[in-house]
């Protein structure tokens, strides 16, 4: 996923999955920094904050804090009101971010605290629905190229159990509340079938995830070029890998601007 001398930057939310991959990462000797984005969420992104940075401080690695309403002129709230599809852009708003200044800032790896309920979910997801495009990227590692850093996810293996069994023995302080704007439903049937599945037959999950890496993943990553909607260009504002230029953040910023 990385090698000893990269810089590495962590995707960091306040939550046990990243702080846990950060502490990690420290503990075993890598430069790693965090990356906080602060979405402007009432009573979740202000006490988020407050744990990463926190958190920071504690292990005395920079924290990179990046705020949308300052980057972009307006919060995810402000979003909700205008799009029903407020949750989808604000992934795609933290991708973009992400990616963007771990370019500008010389990071050579990018990583998020995925684990194996996340992924083996998501992947039902995906699967359910075929979303080939999906499908055809969904692995642990990401190489560089095309605008993009290298990706990682380092706890893909791991359990949210495991993971928080980690955060409590090492005195991790994270937040347990989840975002107050996730509409959740669809999301939390596929992890509910995962944990039934897993109930019944132990160990489903990874087996799951690790054979779609090892069998199913080579096929769909092949055709990848086949699957795009539209091929990668280059947003002519922003330098960022998009399907359109201007692309859909430089797009947002004109609007809030008008
Ligand atoms: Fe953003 Fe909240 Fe939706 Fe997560 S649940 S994508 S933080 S709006
Ligand atoms: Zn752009």
């Amino acid at each position: 996923m990385f090698r000893r001398q990269d810089q590495i930057l962590v995707g960091v939310s306040g939550g046990k999955d990243s702080l846990t991959l950060w502490q990690g990462l420290v503990a075993l000797g890598y430069q790693a920094d965090g990356i906080f984005i602060d979405l402007g969420i009432e009573d979740f992104s202000l006490p988020s904050r407050r744990i990463a940075e926190n958190f920071a401080e504690k292990i005395g690695r920079p924290l990179h804090i990046i705020s949308m309403k300052k980057e972009l002129g307006f919060t995810i709230p402000d979003l909700k009101v205008r799009t029903q599809k407020y949750c989808s852009l604000c992934g795609s708003v933290k991708r973009y971010f992400l990616n963007h200044l771990a370019r500008r800032m010389g990071y050579q790896v990018l990583v998020t605290g995925h684990n194996l309920d996340d992924e083996a979910s998501s992947l039902l997801g995906n699967v359910i629905n075929w979303h080939l495009k999906y499908l055809a990227r969904k692995y642990p590692v990401l190489p560089e190229g095309h605008g993009f850093v290298r990706k990682a996810k380092p706890l893909c293996r791991f359990t949210a159990f495991e993971i928080r069994e980690y955060a409590k023995r090492k005195g991790i302080e994270y937040l347990e509340d989840r975002c107050p704007l996730s509409p959740e439903a669809t999301r939390l049937v596929y992890a509910e079938i995962m944990d039934q599945l897993e109930k019944k037959m132990p160990g489903t999950k990874l087996r799951f995830y690790l054979d779609y890496i090892r069998k199913a993943y080579p096929i769909f990553h092949e055709k990848m070029e086949d699957f795009l909607d539209k091929p990668l260009i280059t947003c002519e504002l922003c330098g960022e890998p998009a399907v359109s230029s201007p692309c859909f953040v430089c797009r947002l910023k004109e609007e809030a601007r008008a």
